[in-house]
């Protein structure tokens, strides 16, 4: 570990904070995300040992954020009890910048009045919902247990709480979906009129039920043409409700971007806190211990839970810049790339950047470089090319 002056003194302008809570009330049939079943688990001893490991990696140094992320698993699975608590811990360590964005991430079967008056009295001002679909069928098919219902009731609890910066997550081609299908699900996102929506395409995981069926020939997933038809709906749907795609698989009214993400694909510095966690600061990389037991056993014995932590080599950073900021419909800058790194993109990956350039992939635009229309379809293929073998 790196010594403990110098760490304090790298980690004061760090401005992002993430926050893991790991536990779901019910596992979905496709989901590989670091999270645990609920039921019996140590939720309160959890939230002590977060809070230790925020004091001891902060080391007092006071820490002003811009964004701040509780994501999971469920977050919305603590009780009312526990979220104070939490709330309570955060305030000690961090002081929340006048303008900080605070999202957390919710289940809409979890929502009710008193959970969105609360997040709202805590300075909560961003919620990213799990909707995934608004067919009940084919809620009940990828294992969700809210219905459409429990969306509205949600989505209508934060707004009257005063919480309106609200984002959904939807999920397209899953088992047994039409076209048809999902375009219902489109419009029915889009009347809701949020400022901020993302959409994935369903990817069988390893270690997922959806993938142990689907090896016994009891799943059929859409083709990837009509995957690839659905995105393009969705593209289209959404800029032309003014939400314009300001990553792979998000969009955003103008101003209503997620900050905290882009700190991510901005490749800058965050920590990250809890099981399974991952952080980028002081020119560190780290990732915490994914299941909970082993996480709160290195707590006990004094211990950060990092699984990694190692010091990004220069190459490393330069890939994980190309790789997250391609992400971004904007791409990546030659002039943040030169000041970053002090060489020109174009000595570093030239020979890549024309091959994409001549593949209809990548398009150079001023003083950036972006994914074309074709190149978000074939995201995977662009980053991997800017990797070293
Ligand atoms: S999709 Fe979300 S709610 Fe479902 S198991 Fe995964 S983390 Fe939990």
């Amino acid at each position: 570990m790196r010594d403990v002056e110098q760490t304090k003194q790298s980690t004061e302008g760090i401005r992002s904070v993430y926050i893991h809570i790991p536990f779901c009330r019910n596992i979905c049939y496709y989901c590989d995300f670091n999270k645990v079943f609920l039921e019996g688990q140590p939720v309160d001893r959890y939230l002590d040992g977060l809070a230790k490991e925020i004091e001891w990696t902060l080391q007092d140094v006071p820490q002003r954020l811009a964004t701040l992320y509780i994501g999971g698993g469920t977050p919305s699975t603590l009780t009312l009890v526990q979220w104070r608590k939490l709330f309570a811990d955060l305030e000690k360590y961090f002081q929340l910048l006048p303008d900080c964005e605070f999202t957390i991430e919710v289940n809409p079967e979890d929502v009710s009045r008193e959970l969105a008056e609360l997040f709202a009295a805590q300075r909560v001002n961003r919620i990213s919902m799990g909707v995934q679909t608004f067919n009940e069928k084919l809620l009940k098919k990828i294992g969700r247990k809210h219905t459409a219902a429990d969306v509205y009731r949600a989505i209508e609890a934060f707004q009257t709480a005063g919480i309106t910066n609200i984002s959904v997550d939807l999920i397209n081609a899953l088992p047994g979906e039409t076209l048809a299908d999902y375009e219902e699900t489109l419009a029915e996102a889009l009347a809701l009129d949020l400022p901020h929506y993302s959409f994935y395409s369903l990817i069988l995981e390893e270690r997922t039920l959806f993938s142990q069926w689907e090896r016994h020939g009891k799943l059929v997933l859409p083709e990837e043409d009509l995957s690839a038809d659905m995105y393009e709906r969705t593209v289209a749907a959404l800029e032309k409700a003014g939400r314009k795609r300001y990553e792979i698989s998000n969009f955003a009214l103008p101003g209503k971007e997620s900050k905290h993400n882009l700190v991510y694909w901005n490749n800058q510095e965050y920590f990250g806190f809890g099981a399974g966690a991952s952080g980028n600061f002081a020119g560190c990389r780290t990732q915490n211990i994914g299941p909970v037991a082993h996480y709160l056993k290195k707590i006990s014995v004094g211990e950060l839970p990092y699984r990694t932590h190692h010091l990004e080599s220069r190459q490393e950073a330069i890939e994980d810049e190309m790789f997250l900021g391609l992400r971004k419909a904007s791409g990546v800058s030659f002039a943040e790339f030169f000041t970053r790194f002090g060489q020109t993109l174009d000595e570093v990956y030239g020979p890549v950047i024309e091959r994409f350039i001549d593949q209809g992939l990548l398009v150079k635009e001023a003083d950036r470089i972006h994914l074309t229309p074709q190149g978000f379809l074939l995201g995977n293929i662009v980053f991997a090319g800017f990797l070293q073998d």
